[in-house]
């Protein structure tokens, strides 16, 4: 085992891209499980899970998520699955329906910012609410920092015991309208993990043609790394991703060129403090 094993997250369907954009791109439920199994092998070991209603649109039917993660803990034993309250933005309450599902993790947005056509609302006593279930549920949250003051309000929860163990940030850059792919900004964050939170592992997704570009600079620099169609869905500027296990097997490989080792499930657990597998 290595010193800093990757853990590589795979994202899998997000709320926005659709089929027009890239056919590869999982909607129903089973074409999620076959799209994760394949990632799974190539070496993801967290799913990032959004559902769909199967004419494309989002869903946040607890229904739909019971059976992706009844479906993956077949298919992809040990697989970390991580459920996104952020998807339905507005929609209150029903982003944390999926909750009492007890998924391994789910995503915890932590303050609000513009997305490429509206806000992206997470009013304070929503995001007190989300916590206070993934507590009650045990699920552990990964805090998405679309801004610097995001991984500040992660510390401050932290420090309240409104999170449980450390929490474990995600920088999200190359978002329309939010954080850009910025490398002094980037290394400002990891500074600022260092200082505020330093038991803190960390991970980094870049939005677009910033994915492959965030993706090497997060191996690089120690940390975990993200990828898959929901934030990105081609290998190139003319070529589209023919799966989300290209995108991991991309991530693979940039691990191999700094000398680190990828996560398998069991280290990625012990790393991030969870419960083991079901
Ligand atoms: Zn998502």
């Amino acid at each position: 085992m290595s010193q800093n094993p990757c853990i590589i997250c795979v994202a899998i369907t997000g709320s926005v891209p659709q089929k027009a954009d890239n056919p590869a791109v999982p909607i129903t439920v089973s074409e999620q499980v076959e799209s994760t199994h394949e990632a799974f092998e190539a070496g993801a070991s967290i799913c990032h899970a959004h559902v769909r209603n199967d004419d494309g649109s989002p869903s946040s039917d607890p229904e739909k998520f019971a059976r992706l993660k009844e479906g993956l803990e077949t298919h992809c034993p040990g697989m970390i699955l991580q459920f996104s309250t952020g998807g339905r933005s507005g929609a209150g309450k029903e982003r944390g329906g999926h909750l009492p599902l007890s998924p391994d993790m789910a995503s915890l947005s932590v303050g609000s910012n513009n997305f490429p056509s509206r806000v992206y609302e997470n009013p304070p006593d929503l995001v007190d609410w989300l916590a206070q279930e993934m507590l009650t549920y045990d699920v552990k949250p990964e805090i998405e920092a679309f801004d610097l003051s995001h991984i500040h309000q992660a510390a401050a929860m932290f420090a309240k015991g409104k999170i449980a163990q450390t929490p474990y940030v995600q920088f999200v850059m190359g978002v329309k309208n939010a954080m850009p792919v910025d490398r002094e900004t980037f290394d400002f964050y990891i500074q600022t993990m260092a200082r505020l939170l330093p038991e803190s592992p960390w991970c980094a997704a870049g939005i677009g043609a910033g994915q492959l570009t965030i993706n090497e600079w997060a191996v690089a620099a120690g940390g975990h790394a993200r990828c898959g169609l929901e934030d990105n869905v081609r290998l190139d500027k003319t070529t589209l991703a023919p799966s989300n296990a290209a995108l991991v097997t991309r991530v693979v490989d940039i691990c191999a060129k700094h000398d680190r080792t990828v996560a398998s499930t069991a280290e990625a657990r012990k790393i991030l403090g969870l419960r083991p597998a079901a």
